[in-house]
């Protein structure tokens, strides 16, 4: 996707924080955090978001998480925990049409979300 943001990460055009990085996935922190720990899991290839995913990408979608597991891993998470967020569509507040899981964590969060 030409003009993608996450695309141009993915393709080192634009400069990110990396923290993991696969074949297939890259993680780095997002660049307004919301928390001590804000990280996003992105596949490498370009998907627009979770309604965009089908019984194809299961092996993705795995990777993926295993992908947000490490990031909790090398940030410290797995013992006092974390938080994925998958925003999707106008409702779900997504503002980046790439597919991305946030890994919040480093203090306590809230429920109900915002
Ligand atoms: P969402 O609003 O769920 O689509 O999440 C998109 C996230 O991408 C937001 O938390 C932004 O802060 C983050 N973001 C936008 N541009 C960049 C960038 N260049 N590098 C890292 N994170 C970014
Ligand atoms: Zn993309």
């Amino acid at each position: 996707m030409g003009d993608c943001l996450f695309c141009k990460i993915v393709d080192k055009k634009i400069p990110a924080a990396v923290v993991h990085e696969d074949d297939h996935t890259l993680a780095f922190d997002d660049i307004n955090p919301q928390a001590p720990v804000h990280t996003l899991v992105i596949p490498k290839r370009h998907v627009d978001s979770v309604h965009a995913l089908d019984a194809r990408d299961e092996v993705l979608l795995g990777r993926l998480l295993i992908s947000c597991n490490q990031v909790a891993r090398l940030k410290g998470l797995v013992e006092p925990g974390f938080r994925l967020v998958a925003n999707t569509g106008r409702d779900g507040g997504q503002t980046v049409s790439h597919l991305h899981f946030h890994v919040l964590g480093g203090r306590r969060m809230t429920w109900p979300p915002g």
